[in-house]
């Protein structure tokens, strides 16, 4: 790292004299023993001179690319004068969850990717000092957990992933009486149950859901809306209810083979191998001295790898459509996944499983892909290169294809919202479903995507509900 001297100005061109340097990552041999996160903390004097590369610009593209509008440059210029609470202060009032994000995001395809300086040099570091300001300040119980006074109206959650928690602790910072509804037995969503430990530990998730009760919110664990409890039931009892249920529904590995012993589907291979809690009852996933193969290229199939050489696998193989630069996985993971020993096939799409006389899987018959004109998304398309056929022995496939919505039992009266052709539910511009005072947000209503960008559909949401309830609340007639 660069010599971390402190500044006590803004100086506009620290930039040129400071370069860019991440926290330190625990050797990749270290790491693999374990599902603890891989980078350290700066200290005080290194995120001073990261934060203090910022030139302060006045129109910033850096807040364009985050899609909370969070204000980097105020909280930069502060933390580069070391005044870290301050710091936090400001990047917690745009954002329910800035430790969490600062970890998660693919900075280089946001903040970090739109910010100015990528024209000359490296970006500044936005998530790493994001994370430090906000460590720093539950570190020194700076975070409020002030309960404000009672509005009179009730709000149902549904999920408690980021959306839901994000929408519930907006809520309740108004006032609202707030109820989470949760399927599972441990809250958090994707946040606990798909995003591994290495990216981000459990201990923060709960931290930030502890935070919520005590700030008021009230969690209903193990209730699965739509079948234990009927929507009708939660619109006699609260005043608006939010969708939060995600996108968990994964996409079908749709070749001969699927069938075989040993394919097996990414999150409950995550969840089994990630959560660590006598209240997940998955059957066990043996990958000890295997050949593991992970089929796609997303940030699930990067957690898979990473995930199986934690635990013991011999080699770890991404079987992927597409080459690198097409690739939706995050570059900072991918890296972080070569590192720790994983190894990729590009260009490469299985077209049938092989399996031995006990009915296992034993091989990935794959065809070598290229690409083709862009489609509509501006992606190049692949198509299969004739007789080029090849097999990938293996004894484990893990199918990380993506995620569609997981549709409510038909009859059910959420089955009656409008959906687009994927499943996500329709959603006006506060959020609101085709039903007036159900909301949604996160993957339920823009299909699978990103922590951040569940975190800013659950603040539009509970803007909308605020509106919503106190415009209907103006127009009731007097008693
Ligand atoms: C393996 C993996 C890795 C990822 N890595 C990243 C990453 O590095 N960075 C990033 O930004 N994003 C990442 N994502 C995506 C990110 O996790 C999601 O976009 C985000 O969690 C969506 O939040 P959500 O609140 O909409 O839904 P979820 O997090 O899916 O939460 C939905 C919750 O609703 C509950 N639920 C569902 N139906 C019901 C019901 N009927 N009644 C009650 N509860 C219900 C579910 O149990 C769940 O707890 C990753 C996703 C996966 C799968
Ligand atoms: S929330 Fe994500 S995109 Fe926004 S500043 Fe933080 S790391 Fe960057």
């Amino acid at each position: 790292m660069s010599d971390p001297t402190p500044t006590t100005t803004v100086d506009k061109y620290a930039w040129s004299a400071i370069a860019r340097a991440l926290p330190s990552k625990r050797a990749a041999g270290e790491r693999v023993g374990d599902f603890d996160e891989i980078y350290a903390s700066y200290d005080e004097a290194a995120v001073r001179a990261q934060a203090s590369r910022c030139i302060q610009c006045p129109h910033p593209l850096c807040m364009q690319g985050c899609p909370l509008s969070n204000r980097i440059p105020e909280w930069l210029a502060l933390a580069a004068q070391g005044q870290f609470l301050e710091a936090a202060a400001i990047s917690r009032s745009t954002s329910n969850m800035p430790e969490i994000c600062s970890r998660v995001c693919p900075q280089e395809k946001l903040c970090e990717g739109a910010c100015i300086l990528n024209a000359r040099t490296q970006p500044v570091a936005i998530g790493a000092v994001e994370r430090f300001i906000n460590d720093y300040a539950f570190a020194h119980h700076a975070v409020e957990i002030t309960q404000a006074p009672p509005n009179g109206f009730r709000v149902a959650i549904v999920g408690s992933g980021p959306g839901g928690i994000s929408c519930a602790d907006e809520l309740a910072q108004r006032g609202y009486d707030v109820t989470v509804f949760e399927s599972l037995l441990i809250p958090g969503g994707l946040l606990v149950n798909g995003i591994p430990g290495f990216k981000l530990e459990k201990d923060i998730v709960a931290r930030r859901i502890d935070l919520l009760a005590k700030r008021g919110v009230k969690f209903q664990l193990g209730v699965k809306v739509g079948w234990d409890v009927t929507c009708a039931h939660l619109r006699r009892e609260f005043d608006a209810v939010f969708l939060g249920v995600g996108a968990q529904r994964a996409k079908p590995l749709d070749v001969p083979g699927s069938e075989l012993t040993g394919v097996v589907d990414s999150i409950p291979f995550l969840i089994q191998k990630n959560v660590v809690s006598p209240l997940v009852d998955l059957p066990p996933v043996d990958v000890v001295g295997k050949r593991v193969a992970v089929l796609g290229g997303g940030d699930t199939a990067m957690d898979c790898l990473r995930t199986a050489l934690r635990s013991g696998a011999r080699e770890a193989v991404c079987l992927y459509r597409r080459d690198l630069a097409n690739m939706p996985g995050s570059k900072k993971e991918y890296a972080n996944a070569i590192e720790e020993g994983a190894t990729f096939e590009f260009l490469t799409n299985p077209i049938s499983l092989v399996g031995n006389a006990q009915g296992a899987v034993t091989e990935v018959r794959c065809v070598r892909m290229e690409l083709g004109a862009a489609d509509a998304s501006g992606r190049r398309k692949p198509r299969p290169v004739p007789g080029s056929e090849f097999t990938v022995p293996t004894d484990v496939v893990l199918v990380a294809y993506g995620f569609d919505p997981v549709p409510f039992p038909p009859g059910s009266d959420l089955a009656m919202l409008a959906t687009d052709e994927w499943g996500a539910l329709k959603v006006d511009a506060n959020q609101m479903t085709s039903e007036a005072g159900i909301f949604a947000g996160g993957d339920a209503s823009r299909g699978a995507s990103l922590v951040v960008h569940a975190v800013r559909d659950a603040r539009k949401a509970a803007e909308g509900i605020d509106r919503y309830l106190h415009v209907a609340k103006s127009t009731q007639p007097a008693s």
